[in-house]
């Protein structure tokens, strides 16, 4: 079925996988969810001196967490098996030899000292070198040299690339689905190398085989590629291939909105760039990850598809099914997206209230029985970012305030306030039912008895007991904090607040 919808994510085992790349694979996923398509899940792991062990792994460990299922690909299989590119590295040499005998592609013999020399010398005289149509002809080559010289030197087993033979006047054009019409003179593009001497194919003959070959209908990727993109459309055409839809996605920018979004913005920022922790395996050092420092993966899913994405209404909250029916390429932005870390806690803070709060209290509060583990949950749910919060906010909780809030006291500590702690200290000792309504219940009781407003009492009240002028609900606090500490509580305030 060529017709249909097929997507690909193509990621380099490097290193830890950039955030970006996740969402290069969470559009993907959605445009093949939306299409009725396949999404697939490709190793471009060729480059030797550029694999990173554990890198694979990540990458799989990262996309499974975020429920970024591919349809086919490594970890899954499917008809077009393998889907490692060092796995497919014979069919490679093929592809290469049929440009050879097309003349599209020839042979270079030129060493890397030559060539450095061939650079230096262009430099001298202000200029960059270029492999091209004008060098090409004296250069090392099978299109500079005699045939018999070519034959001679490959028998000898002299070291050779295969490069792409760009032709010399030209212009390569395609519309792409987020940038339009993009134009570039082929004078301005290399004769790369699609072989190398080591027999592996580059990323540009690898990639753009194997998306042949895999049916790929649309190549959706990061904007780092554009400029490989016209090349990619000349070797579909020195093939004669129908080349895919390019569709091209904006950056990621700083959370300041100026430059590209570096690790080093992650570092400085105290934030996460990489979807899960990650140790890199040369240097010991650690990376934080959205995983591990407390984002709920829908939290992560709904805050990248916004990266760079809108829906055009004012809906912000998206399952990942909801997103993939409201996903469009047409609504993707051409400009860079601010990578705000501000709207990513804001995600997180709106999908943790939705948790099940049970679930939430066996995870975060082991240590506490169900039914109080349970109340903390609802306490301070709607007071955190992150569920590890938890545990600190009980732990704050069941410290007993050592200061009080200044400000408050300057303004409510008066004569009122201060009969009316008084009462309620003496009233507290006689309530049989300790819970949210019965205190309630027996301060009121006792201001009223006695004249006094609530409203006077209260916040003196909870900075009394908790030391702040704010807080969670107090009657709910007053229960978990139980009936004698709640009462130690007020006297030793009673005995440091200034007299009045
Ligand atoms: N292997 C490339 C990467 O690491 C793939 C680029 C593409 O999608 O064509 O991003």
């Amino acid at each position: 079925m060529t017709d249909s919808v097929r997507v690909r994510f193509a990621p380099s085992p490097t290193g830890a996988l950039h955030i970006g790349g996740v969402r290069t694979a969470l559009y993907n996923y959605l445009f093949a969810r939306k299409m009725g398509g396949k999404f697939l899940l490709r190793i471009e792991d060729t480059d030797q001196a550029r694999f990173v062990p554990g890198a694979e792994q990540y990458i799989l460990d990262s996309l499974a967490w975020l429920g970024i299922s591919p349809d086919e690909g490594v970890g899954v299989g499917g008809p077009h098996e393998p889907y490692r590119q060092s796995e497919r590295k014979d069919l490679y040499k093929a592809y290469a030899d049929q440009l050879l005998a097309d003349g599209k592609a020839y042979y270079a013999f030129d060493t890397s000292e030559e060539l450095d020399a061939m650079r230096a010398s262009f430099e001298s005289q202000g200029s960059a070198f270029q492999y091209n149509s004008l060098t090409r002809v004296k250069l090392k080559n099978s299109i500079a040299l005699a045939p018999a010289e070519v034959e001679q030197l490959i028998a000898s087993g002299t070291p050779y690339v295969i490069r792409l033979k760009v032709p010399a006047k030209g212009e390569v054009r395609f519309q792409d689905s987020i940038r339009d019409w993009v134009h570039v003179h082929t004078s301005s593009i290399d004769d790369k190398v699609l072989m190398k001497s080591d027999g592996m194919p580059t990323y540009h003959l690898a990639n753009v085989v194997d998306d042949h070959i895999m049916e790929i209908t649309h190549v959706i990727r990061g904007e780092e590629w554009l400029p490989s993109a016209p090349l990619h459309i000349l070797l579909y055409q020195a093939f004669g291939w129908k080349a895919p839809q390019f569709a091209h996605l904006p950056l990621l920018l700083k959370p300041e909105g100026n430059g590209k979004l570096s690790k080093r913005d992650a570092d400085l920022g105290g934030f996460p760039v990489f979807p899960m922790e990650w140790t890199d395996p040369a240097t010991g050092a650690v990376s934080k990850g959205f995983k591990q420092e407390g984002y709920l993966k829908e939290a992560t899913l709904n805050f990248l598809a916004f990266l760079g994405w809108n829906p055009g209404t004012e809906q912000e909250m998206f399952s990942l099914t909801e997103l993939a029916e409201a996903f469009s390429l047409e609504r993707i932005n051409k400009a860079g997206a601010k990578f705000d870390v501000k709207k990513a806690q804001w995600f997180n803070e709106q999908y943790l209230k939705l948790q099940d709060p049970a679930a939430l209290a066996k995870e975060y509060l082991p240590s506490l029985p169900a039914d109080q583990g349970l109340s903390f949950v609802s306490l301070f749910l709607d007071r955190i970012t992150f569920p590890q919060e938890l545990a600190d906010k009980v732990a704050e909780f069941k410290a007993r305030p050592s200061v009080y809030e200044e400000a408050v006291l300057a303004s409510k500590w008066n004569a009122d306030a201060a009969t009316g702690l008084q009462f309620i200290a003496q009233a507290l000792p006689s309530v049989d039912s300790w819970e949210p309504e019965g205190i309630k219940h027996a301060i009121h009781e006792v201001l009223e008895a006695n004249g006094i407003k609530m409203g006077k009492v209260m916040q003196i009240l909870r900075v009394a007991l908790s030391g702040n002028g704010a807080g969670p609900d107090l009657m709910i606090s007053m229960q978990l904090w139980g009936k004698q500490e709640v009462i130690e509580r007020l006297s030793a305030a009673l005995a440091k607040f200034p007299t009045v």
